[in-house]
């Protein structure tokens, strides 16, 4: 059976524009499932590369590793997994990056470092690359696939808001920063950022998210880690109170969404002072951790992308922890959370656009993570037709997703707009 429908283009709630429009020449692995394929495309970037650093994204560790000795057969080298939150570099890799950022480069290779300084990694790439052109031509990109709006939850440094400027695009973003990014600031940048970011825990793919029960494979003891023990995790988000910024607080695992709702409730009375406080991607949220969430005045903003971890990562997470993943149904059915109100959706960029967005809300693994066209529009979409329309065309039978897309500039000409159609 085939249905149509025309559908509002994306608002996207959590992507990193600035580091994926820096990557817009990078070589992506995304798609790719084994060791050879993933060679095979980066000997070819090799042949290419003069001098210079040859970097990858969407590396998957379910599929296959590296060891370093034949990681440092290669030219220099950066991979990145697809959950960001863990990176292969050789060491030409290494020596690349530290001409330019200095010593502080040789704890890359440290695991525990990475995770807790994840935005810096990430704000190092992004400044080897970003640019106003390839700013520009992402977001010509990102419109192709259906993405007007795109949230950017870690603001690179001020100079990333001037780009937006120059750009013309502070009307397509709004940004979220660290704390200590966000007090680097000048008082005129710091009106333009809508809200703080913090992490809590890292992430599955890396087997870094902060879990109850252990990671099934190594020992059976790994249960990722938290970034802060509970007194400096209240210390941390109570500073970010007095800033009476909105609030984003990265929280996948069980374990750190426990440790980020009891931390919220007992600063209670304080929370007000955000404007809005926001869990990103609660990926193993329980039914109790869910209603204090809830109660608290807490929005959930998740990922339909994320929704396959469940089977991608059957070979490290327990069954009920696979079932459990993106539990939309219990979280909206159950616990009555609202899709655009306090249930929004978006794509981290893994992958980013309408596609992968519509395929994992519409026809998931488990019927626990499907989202209804009607709450995919209401958590996903812009408010309205102005900007233009994706037209998808699902096949419930194949599990197909074909789609148009319609994007309309208005250009301003006194009181009439007039419409221009790509
Ligand atoms: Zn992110």
């Amino acid at each position: 059976m085939e249905s149509t429908v025309t559908i509002p283009l994306l608002k996207d709630h959590h992507s990193h524009p600035l580091f994926y429009s820096a990557f817009t020449h990078a070589i992506s692995l995304n798609a790719v499932q084994d060791k050879r394929m993933a060679e095979d495309i980066l000997s070819h970037s090799f042949e290419n590369q003069t001098g210079g650093l040859t970097v990858a994204h969407g590396w998957r560790s379910n599929h296959y590793h590296w060891s370093q000795a034949e990681i440092e057969r290669m030219p220099p080298l950066a991979v990145f997994n697809v959950s960001l939150h863990s990176l292969i570099i050789n060491r030409g890799g290494m020596n690349f990056l530290r001409l330019k950022y200095g010593d502080v480069v040789n704890q890359i290779a440290d695991p525990i470092w990475y995770e807790n300084n994840l935005r810096v990694v990430l704000n190092w790439f992004a400044n080897l690359y970003a640019s106003r052109e390839n700013l520009s031509r992402f977001f010509v990109q990102l419109k192709d696939i259906g993405i007007h709006y795109l949230e950017e939850m870690l603001l690179v440094d001020e100079n990333e808001i001037r780009i937006f400027e120059d750009c013309n695009l502070l009307n397509r973003t709004r940004f979220w920063s660290a704390p200590d990014t966000f007090h680097s600031l000048s008082p005129e940048a710091k009106t333009q950022v809508h809200g703080l970011k913090l992490f809590t825990d890292g992430a599955i793919g890396s087997e870094s998210a902060a879990l109850h029960r252990p990671f099934l494979g190594g020992e059976g003891t790994n249960r990722g880690m938290l970034i802060y023990s509970d007194s400096e995790l209240a210390s941390t988000i109570d500073h970010c109170l007095e800033t009476e910024k909105s609030l984003a607080i990265h929280a996948i695992g069980d374990r750190a969404i426990e440790q980020t709702v009891s931390t919220l409730k007992q600063l209670t009375p304080r929370l007000a002072r955000a404007p809005e406080i926001r869990i990103e991607h609660a990926q193993l949220i329980t039914e109790e951790q869910a209603r204090v969430a809830i109660d608290l005045g807490i929005k959930l903003c998740m990922q339909p992308n994320f929704s396959s971890d469940s089977s991608n990562y059957a070979d490290r997470l327990d069954q009920a922890y696979c079932i459990g993943n993106n539990p939309f149904r219990m979280l909206i059915d159950k616990v009555g959370y609202t899709p655009g109100e306090n249930l929004i959706l978006g794509s981290d960029g893994m992958p980013h656009g309408i596609e992968s967005a519509a395929h994992h809300s519409f026809f998931p693994k488990l019927p626990s993570q499907q989202i209804s066209i009607p709450e995919f529009i209401a958590a996903y979409c812009l408010d309205d037709f102005s900007m233009g329309s994706i037209n998808l065309k699902l096949d419930e039978s194949m599990k197909t997703i074909k789609y148009d897309i319609l994007s309309i500039e208005r250009e301003s000409t006194g009181n009439k707009g007039e419409m221009r159609i790509d």
